[in-house]
């Protein structure tokens, strides 16, 4: 896309799709705690799994700001679909950028098909926020590679065919692999039940001596963690665009409800508190889409403080989800209590955006890392 027009068409189309395909299932894809399978078949159709892929690997080339927009305007309307997406990106990109030409073909070509579902496997029962505690551990037997180890709340998990898994490889080495569902020694665990994003299976992985052909080693053995790293300063941009969505959805219902329901003999939005709770909202989104457009512009051009920008977009926009959720369900009165409206819904689903990804703490030891970073720099 080349310019603000192709971006406002992009978005335009976006929110057709989401409105159609999407926003009729959301309601059932959370009470029926049941995969969005009608939103990937949308997705499918919009050829929307590619746009994160370049087109030499048989994807569309989209930028960082046009999947920003994509997973915004999914998730206004649902969140479970919106992280359906992400994570089937967040699994296949490492893949198509490191992977071999054996790799690329058996697992990307067929993906840009649209019908492939992928999760990316870092979590371990004792590790989250520190991931260089893992100890899910890969070693070379001849020509295979043995997988050992348990991983924790994986999304996607059972409904993927690929997981993209980082594994210690040595001390202080990590490598990325790719497992098929498939695979001998691979196995799924339990649903966990949760508070919110009920559309998104979330579970355990286990491998016990999981042997994998030595082709699914992405790139380099030893490199999987600045892979993941990587990958992490985009994939938590694409988690405040998410974040950004439900903020926007839950500003829809409140305006919708405000516009609807009377007391005293006056709209609700006549009331200047809730007019005021309005116009916060309002401007903490905007503020929040600025913020998020910067980030994906800093990752698309390869700006050095791309890191702490995603990092700044991802705990303002998920904040800015939160409370926005908190003060729209508020302006329902009791019933956004209710599940019969859609905010109750997305004040759960909102939760989850402070704490993947990298809880919002790790975000601020990020952030003012590179704010005393730069001073020092300063100072030399
Ligand atoms: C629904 C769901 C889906 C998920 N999907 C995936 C997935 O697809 N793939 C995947 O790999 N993972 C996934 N995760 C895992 C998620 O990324 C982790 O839960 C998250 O990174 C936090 O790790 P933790 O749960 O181990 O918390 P912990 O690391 O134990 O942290 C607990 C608390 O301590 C704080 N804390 C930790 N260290 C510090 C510090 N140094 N300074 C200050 N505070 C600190 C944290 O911010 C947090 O508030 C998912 C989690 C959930 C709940």
């Amino acid at each position: 896309m080349s310019n603000a027009h192709d971006y406002q068409e992009f978005r335009s189309n976006l929110r057709r799709l989401a409105l159609d395909k999407i926003e009729p299932h959301a309601a059932a894809y959370d009470r029926e705690v049941r995969f969005p399978e009608q939103s990937l078949e949308a997705f499918k159709q919009l050829g929307l799994v590619g746009l994160a892929f370049s087109e030499t690997a048989g994807g569309q080339d989209g930028d960082v700001l046009a999947q920003c927009i994509a997973l915004e305007e999914i998730a206004r309307v649902c969140a479970s679909s919106s992280l359906t997406l992400m994570v089937i990106w967040a699994g296949l990109v490492p893949v198509a950028k490191h992977g071999n030409k054996e790799l690329i073909e058996t697992v990307i070509k067929p993906a840009m098909a649209g019908g492939t579902v992928a999760s990316i496997c870092l979590t371990e029962p004792h590790c989250g926020s520190d991931l260089f505690a893992l100890r899910t551990n890969a070693k070379r037997e001849g020509s295979d590679w043995v997988i050992n180890g348990q991983k924790r709340y994986i999304s996607n998990a059972g409904r993927s065919d690929w997981y993209t898994v980082l594994a210690r490889t040595g001390e202080k080495t990590f490598g990325l692999f790719s497992v098929h569902k498939d695979d001998a020694g691979f196995s799924v665990g339990k649903r966990e039940s949760k508070l919110g994003i009920k559309g998104s299976p979330t579970a355990d992985l286990h491998f016990e001596n999981c042997r994998i052909p030595a082709f699914r080693a992405i790139g380099d053995e030893t490199k999987g963690y600045d892979y993941i790293s990587e990958s992490l300063t985009w994939t938590r941009a694409l988690i405040g665009a998410q974040a950004l969505g439900i903020a926007q959805g839950a500003l829809d219902q409140a305006v919708n409800y405000t516009s609807e329901r009377q007391q005293f003999g006056q709209m609700l939005s006549k009331f200047q508190m809730l007019r005021g709770m309005i116009a916060d909202m309002a401007t903490a989104i905007e503020a929040g889409r600025t913020l998020l457009y910067s980030a994906a512009e800093a990752i698309d051009e390869g700006y050095p403080d791309a890191r702490k920008l995603a990092s700044m977009a991802k705990l303002f926009c998920s904040d800015t989800a939160m409370k926005s959720t908190v003060d729209a369900l508020q302006m329902h009165g009791g019933a956004g209590y209710m599940n019969d409206f859609p905010i109750e819904r997305m004040l759960r689903d909102a939760k989850i955006t402070q704490i993947y990804e990298g809880a919002n703490e790790i975000q601020k030891l990020i952030i003012a890392k590179d704010v005393y970073d730069r001073n020092a720099e300063r100072s030399k």
